[in-house]
């Protein structure tokens, strides 16, 4: 056995084992393989131990990785801050964007999706407790955002997708994720069909698997520290 092939196996467990816990259905927490600064070799590895779902944050570096692996089935998420004049290759390679957060970044994706893919699954990235960072929608203006990207015809409105500022404290984390729950049940009530809340990392995966993550981003717990 491999080394990411035992990290893989020991968070799939972990992601079991919370899922019963707060019980969760079955196969309801998806995991994002984070692999933004490791090279495509242990992309590779990753996969073939099972693992289709990897997650980028620069454009970049995804393209270079998406060229090198072309011989994979893999599915391609972008995490990361997304410039406006970066946005056609994003919207040619992936199967997910995490991170919209103005209407400009999904109008673009949404007119540069080629048609003969799906439309792009996209999240809103919600601002949800740290005032000073500069991703993300605020609360307020949540409603209208997601009001607007919903009708785009070229990607499709899936989810909420939040970075709380780092929270030790298991209760104080379950309380934010449980607030981006109720975001979800607010727009799904106005008629929006919001199925994926893409919540928790390494230190807050238990907290957001009992508030109702389905998709948790672990890079480092799988390919090490990054350089
Ligand atoms: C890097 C990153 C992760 C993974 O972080 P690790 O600490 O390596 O597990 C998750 N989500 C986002 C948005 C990231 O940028």
């Amino acid at each position: 056995m491999t080394f990411i092939r035992d990290k893989l196996q020991t968070i799939g467990a972990n992601i079991k084992h919370f899922s019963r816990k707060y019980q969760r259905s079955t196969n309801t927490v998806n995991l994002l393989a984070v692999s933004k600064r490791h090279g495509a070799d242990k992309i590779r590895e990753a996969y073939e131990a099972g693992q289709i779902a990897f997650g980028e944050n620069y454009v970049q570096e995804l393209l270079e990785k998406y060229n090198q692996l072309s011989d994979l089935n893999i599915e391609w998420h972008f995490i990361g801050p997304l410039q406006s004049n970066k946005t056609k290759k994003v919207a040619e390679t992936v199967s997910w964007v995490h991170t919209i957060d103005r209407f400009k970044i999904a109008k673009k994706l949404s007119d540069q999706r080629p048609e003969k893919l799906p439309p792009l699954s996209v999240c809103i990235q919600v601002n949800i407790s740290d005032e000073n960072s500069k991703s993300g929608v605020s609360i307020q203006n949540l409603p209208i955002l997601a009001e607007e990207i919903s009708a785009l015809s070229g990607i499709n409105l899936r989810g909420l997708m939040v970075i709380p500022s780092a929270e030790k404290d298991f209760e104080n984390q379950r309380e934010v994720f449980a607030k981006v729950v109720d975001l979800q049940k607010q727009l799904n009530k106005q008629g929006f069909n919001i199925d994926t809340l893409s919540m928790g990392m390494s230190d807050d995966m238990e907290a957001a698997i009992a508030e109702g993550a389905t998709i948790v981003r672990i890079g480092t717990a799988i390919f090490g520290s990054r350089e």
